[in-house]
């Protein structure tokens, strides 16, 4: 049996282009369309948005690296957090409302879609969003796991920071609605903007990455 390490370790995103939509059309059965993006459309749901946050000073305090700390430790202990937050945040949605019929891309929104690099190493699948943040999820537990042991390389944390923030741009984009109705968007949006000082803080994240949260970010720092 393949253990989610031997799947490999490296995703990439694929802007989507009309063409490939149309290639595939019949499967999936329509591209989905983005909630955060419908959302951002107007400025009493941008501010009812913004109001929805702890204070941000506190979280950008929360991530500077304490003088007696090794960066390396700082950054990946705060990665077992945001695992940890992920872990609960996708649980919310992962039994009903995120399913191989509900999401069958990894997506955020229409132009996004990130592919998961098979075990050749050479060829990408297309997933289902579930599937998809599954094996991120369990990969990120091995790969902390081992960096806490010594015995994986301090670089990883990049893809650690990379993965995480496309489960967040697909919570965003697709389960907005769901997170509204469970009275958790309080949640998530500290729990992202915590994370977005974070992975700025450390740069571990690069700009191309974060073109799908753009709106959201400057909506949440405006
Ligand atoms: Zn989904």
């Amino acid at each position: 049996m393949l253990s989610f390490l031997d799947w490999g370790s490296s995703f990439r995103s694929k802007k989507v282009s009309s063409k490939d939509q149309n290639d595939n059309a019949g499967w999936p059965p329509s591209f989905p369309q983005s909630q955060l993006t419908s959302l951002l459309g107007t400025a009493p749901a941008r501010e009812r948005l913004r109001s929805l946050l702890l204070e941000r000073q506190q979280l950008q305090l929360a991530i500077r690296l304490p003088e007696s700390e090794s960066v390396d430790d700082w950054i990946v202990l705060h990665c077992i957090d945001f695992l940890n937050l992920l872990n609960l945040l996708y649980g919310m949605v992962y039994v009903h409302a995120c399913t191989p019929n509900t999401c069958p891309r990894m997506t955020a929104g229409p132009a996004y879609e990130f592919l998961w690099q098979r075990s050749d190493k050479r060829t990408m699948e297309r997933l289902p969003a579930s599937k998809y943040i599954e094996l991120v999820l369990s990969w990120a537990e091995e790969e902390l796991r081992r960096l806490m042991a010594g015995s994986a390389n301090r670089k990883s944390c990049h893809k650690l920071a990379q993965r995480f923030h496309r489960i967040f741009a697909h919570l965003y984009h697709h389960h907005l609605a769901d997170l509204l109705d469970m009275d958790a968007i309080a949640h998530l949006n500290t729990s992202y903007l915590h994370f977005y000082f974070f992975i700025k803080e450390f740069d571990l994240v690069g700009s191309k990455e974060l073109e799908p949260m753009r709106a959201l970010t400057e909506c949440l720092l405006a």
